[in-house]
């Protein structure tokens, strides 16, 4: 059970509720958010009723929540969040994609790939400085100087930018550059640094573990919420399963069933879904029709030369391609794409 307190509501009003659910010998979760403060009745809830709650000075409404996560679900909130950035949004009607090579190699072949992807219509460039590398002998990213490279190529374009934060003491350095951070499938479980962009002031774009369920993704969502970082969304990137010519199967049921479960806007990262350039246009017009509210695409002016993920990799010309042929799909489920208009 959760109960949302008014905005204006007292320090003493807080208090009184606090101390009837612990008169009910339940536990009290506090998460003080920007918006509202919300207590969460931890315990067996059959020992308290939503009425006797409902009634205290300062509660705004309490809500019974079957499911393990709570802020997270869909019966705290009906409506898909709308997560606002400069210009344009995520879970509303616009589709957003973010676009950029799996990591920042150098100076002038990213503001090329972020120069190529404006004029797609991306309107977010992803990119990692800080990249959660299989072997510690490949290319590990060029941190901070790589931020710097990404803040550069923001300034000339306008793309916000989303890139990895790998490690909790390194989410202040991270947010001081980003516009989003973003939480790896290697980190989908790493609660410390759940924990710590919790207390961010970015948006998180949370990606599923590649061996995790959805529930356990949206617990991880809500480690998050619970923190008071109400920006979070979610990035389905495809799951281990014994498919050998994929690099991942990208579990594309997972978009209209998270959506049902949660609030929270969902995501689809069809490169690393794939592991494959070829596959990922079709993923990405499945992606759209089957809900995603937005793409996450790897794009490289030349693949064969990346340094990582050259193989998932769309070039310029054929991500460009790829946003005309959305634009379709898109408008067969009344969605739009941002920032692609006609040619
Ligand atoms: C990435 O987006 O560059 C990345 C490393 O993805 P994932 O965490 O999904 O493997
Ligand atoms: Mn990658």
């Amino acid at each position: 059970m959760i109960v949302v307190m008014k905005k204006d509501a007292q320090q003493e009003d807080l208090d009184r509720v606090v101390g009837r659910v612990e008169k009910a010998g339940l536990g009290v979760h506090l998460s003080e958010g920007v918006e509202h403060t919300i207590v969460g009745v931890v315990g067996d809830v059959r020992h308290i009723r939503p009425e006797d709650l409902q009634v205290l000075s300062g509660v705004s409404r309490v809500v019974r929540i079957m499911h393990p996560f709570k802020l997270a679900s869909r019966e705290f909130q009906a409506e898909t969040s709308e997560i606002r950035l400069n210009g344009f949004s995520i879970g509303g009607t616009e589709i957003p994609v973010m676009a950029g090579p799996c990591a920042v190699e150098d100076r002038e072949t990213l503001l090329e790939t972020a120069r190529g992807v404006s004029a797609s219509g991306a309107t977010v460039l992803r990119g990692g400085a800080f990249k959660p590398r299989t072997s510690p002998y490949s290319f590990q990213g060029l941190g901070e100087d790589g931020l710097k490279m990404m803040a550069e190529a923001r300034d000339e374009t306008g793309l916000l930018i989303v890139t990895e934060v790998l490690s909790p003491g390194d989410v202040e350095l991270v947010s001081s550059y980003a516009d989003i951070l973003q939480i790896g499938a290697r980190n989908m479980q790493n609660y410390s640094l759940l924990h710590e962009v919790g207390a961010a002031d970015r948006p998180v774009l949370l990606k599923r573990g590649m061996m995790s369920s959805v529930e356990e993704w949206l617990m991880s969502a809500e480690y998050v919420l619970s923190g008071g970082n109400s920006r979070v969304i979610l990035c389905e990137r495809g799951i281990r399963t014994f498919e050998g010519y994929t690099r991942n199967t990208l579990d594309l049921s997972a978009v209209p069933l998270a959506k049902g479960l949660t609030h929270l806007p969902v995501v689809v990262d069809p490169s690393h879904g794939t592991g494959r350039s070829d596959l990922v246009e079709s993923m990405s017009m499945a992606a759209v029709a089957a809900g995603a509210d937005g793409l996450l695409v790897e794009v490289h002016p030349r693949p064969d030369q990346a340094l990582s993920d050259g193989p998932q990799s769309l070039t310029l010309e054929a991500f460009s391609d790829m946003m005309q042929r959305l634009r379709s799909i898109a408008s067969a489920v009344d969605r739009r794409m941002v920032g692609v208009g006609s040619s």
